[in-house]
């Protein structure tokens, strides 16, 4: 399996107080560097335009224009190299999508994240949707399945009444942003309470997803993975293992899934959540 990075998501600077940083991904990196193949990807500014309105992007290029660390949306930071990483993170996505077009599934580890723009939640372009819009303009049926603890608002935004394409996310609630308490059209929820670990993760990849994967019969699955899902994230109250993420593979690998970082906020988890998608693939 081989993954997508640019030395420029280093370069997107959210300050002191911002958990979003690159020391989360930093030991997960590492381990890619020394064990995987890496590939460049494209800037995928063009594609950023297929989602996003004009006016958003340009908030988003203004404020990385400003030397010091500014704050366009609620909770997410732009630096000087924010809009360029928020580029090649969406050019990483669409790279790991064509990937899996190919026959071979990937990982994309980009920052910043992307499941709750344009709604904040230190997320700039809505990386997992850019990437679903490039397939489906293939002509592709999509199913993106989002484990980060916290529901990808951003990705329902964009993905509910959308033809050939449906969303599946396991996340915690009541929590922020608030959303994904129920499902919704082509928008499948499932919400899990504080303390839920393995056993009500697995039982909802059994119960929910593997039907809806037998009757939707995508033709390419994208995965939001947060790694804050784990336990001891220190942002979140769920208490997943790489127990989970190995079934969740193993449910998905016949439909050659390509994955994007999202979350996650303890650099341990990152690492170990990384690391055991890889073992499954190879
Ligand atoms: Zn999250």
């Amino acid at each position: 399996m081989k993954f997508f990075y640019h030395p420029v998501f280093e370069k997107h600077e959210t300050g002191s107080m911002c958990p979003e940083k690159f020391s989360r991904i930093d030991k997960a990196l590492s381990y890619l560097k020394e064990n995987h193949e890496e590939i460049k990807p494209i800037n995928g500014e063009e594609y950023i335009f297929r989602v996003h309105s004009k006016e958003y992007i340009d908030l988003i290029r203004n404020h990385s224009s400003i030397e010091d660390i500014s704050q366009p949306l609620s909770e997410a930071y732009a630096s000087k190299k924010t809009y360029e990483a928020a580029c090649y993170a969406a050019g990483a996505s669409v790279d790991a999508a064509k990937l899996s077009l190919k026959g071979e599934s990937s990982f994309a580890l980009v920052r910043p994240p992307g499941h709750h723009a344009p709604f904040g939640g230190f997320c700039i372009f809505n990386n997992i949707v850019i990437a679903a819009d490039y397939l489906l303009r293939k002509d592709k049926k999509v199913m993106v399945i989002d484990f980060d603890a916290h529901h990808g608002n951003g990705s329902q935004h964009f993905l509910k009444d959308r033809e050939n394409v449906v969303y599946f996310s396991t996340h915690e609630h009541p929590f922020y942003p608030g959303t994904g308490k129920e499902s919704i059209d082509n928008c499948y929820n499932f919400p899990l309470s504080s303390g839920s670990g393995d056993k009500e993760f697995i039982d909802i990849i059994d119960n929910e997803l593997k039907p809806l994967l037998n009757s939707f019969n995508p033709d390419v699955v994208g995965v939001s993975a947060g790694f804050d899902s784990m336990r001891d994230d220190p942002l979140t109250n769920l208490n997943l293992s790489t127990f989970s993420y190995n079934e969740l593979c193993k449910s998905i690998s016949k439909y050659v899934p390509f994955f994007i970082l999202e979350g996650g906020y303890n650099p341990e988890n990152v690492f170990k959540g990384v690391k055991q998608i890889f073992e499954y693939f190879d």
